[in-house]
């Protein structure tokens, strides 16, 4: 196809219709101007055609007056435009999407369609009155592939959790009231606690018996009810109001005298590494590039995970954060890490690990550029 004015067009002048109509039909197909979707292609000269004509003239180096003439320096350009681009590439149909549009072109609307390949009545804007119009189809951006790190990062995460976790050797109470021992384990239903391997204290090798398990169950749970009654009767100041506490803060440390039970060190370490694998698990059903994330982001996760747990770690109530860790976001993702009730050290330490796993990436990727251009 080639352009052919009968007439002058530009800024001042008076404007052939059709020279217009194939003005358009022209600059939409060179991809230089598109009609906006509440006009389409209708013939009528605007701003728009003016400017995509001077963009067009900058381009073939012609002074940009925005100007044509029939067999000008522009129209001229043009048709070598059109001759470069030959009829490679495809584009996508766009209608007006109102009832006048031709049925026949409402079905093509969002298609693909090649320039070598016209349908039916030719392409957009080429059959008469036709309003459609070409969009030019996005080339699919084709991002480099995130470096991936498989550096050691387990223990280092393990010694952090453990160390803001705690990890105790011996029966408590936790903030609401269940027999908790090692790593945070629930073990307030009695079946669960004598299942532990209990030793006695100052004396590792003697197995707890039945009765002495019975006893530390049995302590621990008194003093748990005899919290909730104190807390519950200095909240009212009156025994018989009844307006239930619904947390006790003892510290863990506070229960140690209270019973003889104890664990080993090597049993709670044997707990907390089972409760970190499960954990781990967990987090990589998340995060399905986990096993690529920088050591520090691998940390910071495994963080959350096990601090929030399974049910309140979920896309539906982290969305921001979410999505910036599945983009590899990790400065986002450090603005959105933080979580409500626990220690500020805790939320600042994994802050500062996604911002270290964001100058490792970063790092890693100018090494990566580093290496290509050299
Ligand atoms: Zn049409």
């Amino acid at each position: 196809m080639s352009l052919r004015l009968t007439q002058p067009i530009g800024p001042d002048s008076r404007v052939e219709p059709g020279d217009a109509r194939a003005l358009q039909i022209t600059l939409n197909r060179l991809e230089l101007w598109m009609p906006s979707p509440d006009a389409g292609m209708n013939g009528i000269p605007d701003r728009r055609i003016i400017v995509a004509v001077r963009d067009l003239q900058r381009r073939a180096g012609l002074p940009a007056t925005g100007r044509i003439s029939p067999g000008d320096a522009t129209e001229t350009a043009i048709n070598a435009a059109l001759a470069a681009k030959g009829k490679g590439g495809s584009y996508v149909w766009r209608t007006m999407r109102d009832e006048r549009v031709r049925p026949s072109h409402a079905e093509r609307d969002g298609k693909v369609f090649r320039w070598s390949d016209p349908p039916q009545g030719g392409h957009p804007g080429e059959a008469s009155n036709c309003r459609c119009w070409a969009e030019p189809v996005e080339a699919p951006v084709e991002e480099p592939e995130p470096p991936c790190f498989d550096d050691p990062w387990r223990e280092e995460a393990m010694a952090m959790i453990e160390e803001f976790e705690g990890n105790i050797e011996w029966p408590y109470g936790d903030t609401r009231g269940n027999i908790t021992a090692g790593p945070g384990l629930n073990v307030d239903r009695w079946w669960d606690f004598r299942r532990l391997p209990w030793t006695i204290d100052g004396d590792p090798f003697r197995p707890a018996t039945e009765a002495e398990k019975l006893e530390g169950y049995g302590k621990v749970l008194d003093r748990i009810i005899d919290l909730f009654e104190r807390a519950n009767y200095i909240e009212s100041g009156n025994r018989s109001e009844k307006k239930p506490v619904k947390i006790i803060n003892v510290p863990a440390v506070d229960w140690k005298m209270l019973t003889r039970l104890r664990l080993t060190k090597e049993e709670t370490e044997k707990l907390f590494r089972e409760k970190f694998q499960q954990f781990e698990k967990e987090v990589k059903g998340r995060f399905s590039a986990f096993d690529c994330f920088p050591g520090p982001a691998k940390q910071a996760l495994m963080d959350m995970m096990y601090n929030l747990g399974s049910s309140k770690f979920e896309k539906s109530k982290w969305p921001k954060f979410f999505a910036a860790v599945d983009r590899r976001r990790w400065r986002d993702a450090a603005e959105n890490c933080q979580r409500s009730g626990i220690p500020l050290e805790r939320n600042i330490n994994t802050e500062k690990l996604f911002e270290e796993a964001a100058k490792q990436e970063e790092d890693e990727k100018e090494k990566i550029e580093e290496d290509s251009t050299n």
